[in-house]
């Protein structure tokens, strides 16, 4: 049975939901289906996601095609999933996102895909809707392609010229659960398709010899996603991959997406999905050693098994587990210092190290911040504060921890 234009964009746009790496945001938009009105964003495929400087922008996010030959088991498109498939063409999906940005759905296009034929078939597909997008049609929007690791470098590097952001999934955090749930895929493979998005990447930064730059090539940068709870890693070995990728391959972004247990799994995968908190942890762990100086060992070596406390956060945690440097002198204390004192953010630790020039810093200032006092008592002194027994007391991390729940029965 053929099915209809809607239909298959109800499929794609669903089978791509599961991708987080280009952080869309599910809310609620207001319609105009049954009313008149202009600036519906409630149709299929729409998701959000943020850009370097901040702004939200509205993306067609979508597959090309959730037919795939590969067979990952914690995958809803793999071969052997009993899902209802559907396949845009290219010309379909060039004009779907030139129909939905003139109606002003969309401000850009995130485009992924089963893998069909082959990986370099399927990527010249994909590649094909940015060229058309790019030089046919003068799209000017943002583009985000997912790009195939095995593809040939030839088709990453033209997929650069058209795009804003590529990304490649690595899925699992570790290789061995790559290699236990994923087979066909090579996690050398991946890596080596990193580096050259990023060696290409350097190499716009340099002019060639006739003083020109080279063409620009995903200005957005690189990022990626893995399946967090699917397989037996800790938090200190995702976070240890995640370390590795930002400094050997530059990633702009490590998504973290929780794992969502998928009809007639494989035995081997987890009934139940983790706990969402697990995946704010992880984002809260992965900020603090890309712009609170930790060291990603730092975060989790008083952990016993590795995993990130669920009570309070990483930052929190790591400072209770390392009291002996505490309380910090506000007024005196260092860049870095000031960043591992809970309720300090970068911002907020610039504008103390600019106001600290010119004026004695007090508790009350801390307060017109926007700095929690609650948190950042323990920590600090100040003229006017000082934590006397506070950081000592052994109940110090119930101030903070929400209190215990009595578990329901039903
Ligand atoms: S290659 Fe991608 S789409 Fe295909 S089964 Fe694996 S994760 Fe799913």
């Amino acid at each position: 049975m053929k099915r209809t234009f809607s239909e298959r964009l109800a499929i794609l746009s669903d089978a791509a939901k599961y991708d987080a790496s280009c952080a869309s945001s599910g809310s609620d938009r207001r319609g105009s289906t049954r009313q008149p009105g202009l600036g519906s964003t409630e149709r299929s495929g729409i998701c959000h996601s943020w850009t370097p400087d901040g702004r939200c922008v509205s993306l067609l996010k979508i597959l090309m095609t959730n037919f795939c030959v590969y067979d990952c088991a914690y995958c809803i498109n793999r071969a052997s999933s009993g899902v209802e498939r559907a396949r845009f063409s290219v010309e379909e999906i060039v004009w779907l996102t030139m129909e939905f940005c003139r109606r002003n759905y969309i401000e850009g296009l995130f485009l992924s895909s089963g893998i069909i034929r082959s990986s370099d078939y399927t990527m010249e597909e994909l590649v094909r809707v940015a060229r058309v997008l790019r030089l046919d049609r003068s799209f000017r929007g943002y583009i985000h392609l997912k790009a195939i690791p095995d593809a040939s470098p030839d088709l990453l590097a033209e997929a650069g010229l058209y795009t804003d952001r590529l990304s490649i999934n690595v899925e699992m955090p570790t290789e061995t659960g790559l290699n236990q749930y994923a087979p066909e895929k090579d996690a050398a493979g991946i890596r080596s398709a990193m580096e050259h998005i990023r060696k290409k990447m350097d190499a716009t930064k340099e002019k060639t010899l006739t003083g020109r730059r080279p063409p620009r090539f995903a200005p957005g940068g690189q990022s990626t996603q893995m399946i967090v709870g699917a397989d037996a890693a800790t938090d200190q070995d995702i976070l240890s991959s995640s370390s590795s990728l930002y400094s050997d391959y530059r990633l702009k972004r490590v998504y973290y997406s929780a794992f969502s247990p998928i009809p007639h799994a494989s035995q081997a995968l987890p009934a139940r999905r983790p706990p969402l908190l697990r995946e704010h942890r992880l984002y809260q762990a992965d900020w603090l050693f890309r712009f609170y100086g930790f060291q990603f060992q730092e975060i989790t070596e008083s952990r016993p098994d590795g995993m990130l406390d669920l009570e309070v956060d990483p930052k929190l945690s790591w400072a209770l587990d390392n009291r002996a440097i505490f309380p910090v002198d506000i007024n005196q204390a260092s860049r870095e210092l000031l960043l591992r004192v809970p309720g300090l953010g970068p911002r907020s630790v610039k504008v103390l190290l600019t106001t600290r020039r010119h004026k004695t810093i007090r508790l009350d200032d801390l307060e017109r911040l926007r700095v929690s006092l609650r948190k950042i008592r323990p920590f600090i002194t100040t003229p006017d504060w000082r934590p006397v027994k506070l950081i000592d007391r052994l109940d110090l991390k119930s101030l903070f921890a929400p209190p215990p729940q009595q578990l329901s029965l039903l």
